[in-house]
């Protein structure tokens, strides 16, 4: 028999032994989501005796772990927004970087002027910016679409276990037929594909349509401006979409040719890297 307080030691070490950083919060987790626990207890109950079927359990984990596999795959869980998200390998996993996104959109926008207004995500992957969105905006009109029927699942299921109503569309941006949208929010995929081949292992898990934005990584944002025009007919009164420092000069050109009547902005993040492409 084995007590939780000496896995916990073992997986910290083998996290650290594999530079897995956070290896403190991510052994809590583990242990947290193959008892069946809560993280509290996880980390008080140094005593408590495991099952020798819940060691089996952990090191299954752990191994996959070691490998490369994020741990929110492993747990199917991650924190965005201090809300907990159901995730999977369908699904990219939701960053840091796009709960700014979201802040931004919400500096531009009071909860009054949202009222009755149709605000569109595309690429909604697990959701979140839609449900975000929708818990600040409960005035507003949430439609989120994804061309891949594996995020359309998990983006229904958050929004069912946070009991909020979006519209889901399993659909491409260029086959896409809705109009009438007045806000566009948007964590396409944007990386250009030289840079795919290059990143860490754990990204590499993640579904790499939802990370590769073509050769010159505007793919999709090209996309969404051709969409905006044609089937939108320029009705958006703000599109606000992620990005990175790789296509900062790019996406704002390519932006200021299709609205040469909009402000357009690159805004940074709090690591004062360029991150969102801002027309309004
Ligand atoms: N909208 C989701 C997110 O921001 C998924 C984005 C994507 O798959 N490119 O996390």
């Amino acid at each position: 028999m084995i007590t939780i307080g000496e896995i916990k030691k073992k997986i910290i070490t083998l996290l650290n032994d594999n530079n897995i950083l956070d290896s403190q919060f991510e052994a809590i987790s583990m242990i947290s989501f193959s008892l069946g626990i809560n993280n509290q207890k996880a980390i008080i109950e140094n005593d408590l005796e495991i099952s020798n079927e819940e060691n089996r359990t952990i090191n299954k984990l752990l191994e996959k772990r070691i490998n490369g596999y994020p741990l929110a795959y492993l747990i199917n869980e991650k924190y965005f927004f201090n809300e907990k998200f159901f995730v999977n390998k369908n699904v990219l996993i939701p960053r840091q970087e796009t709960e700014e996104l979201i802040e931004y959109f919400f500096s531009l926008n009071s909860k009054e002027s949202m009222k009755n207004r149709n605000i569109l995500d595309i690429g909604t992957g697990s959701g979140v910016i839609s449900i975000i969105c929708k818990k600040k905006y409960p005035h507003s009109n949430l439609l989120s679409i994804d061309k891949s029927q594996g995020a359309i699942e998990v983006a229904k299921k958050n929004a069912d276990i946070k009991n909020v109503f979006i519209q889901f569309f399993l659909d491409k941006i260029e086959t896409c037929k809705i109009d009438n949208i007045d806000f566009v929010i948007s964590n396409p995929p944007y990386l250009k594909q030289s840079i795919l081949k290059n990143l860490q292992t754990e990204v590499l898990k993640e579904p790499k349509y939802a990370l590769d934005g073509g050769v010159d990584g505007l793919k999709i944002i090209n996309k969404i401006f051709e969409w905006e025009k044609n089937i939108n007919k320029n009705k958006a009164l703000q599109i606000i979409i992620e990005i990175d420092e790789n296509i900062k000069h790019e996406s704002k050109k390519l932006a200021e040719s299709f609205y040469p009547n909009k402000k357009v902005q690159i805004i940074d993040d709090i690591a004062k890297k360029p991150r969102i492409l801002s027309i309004i």
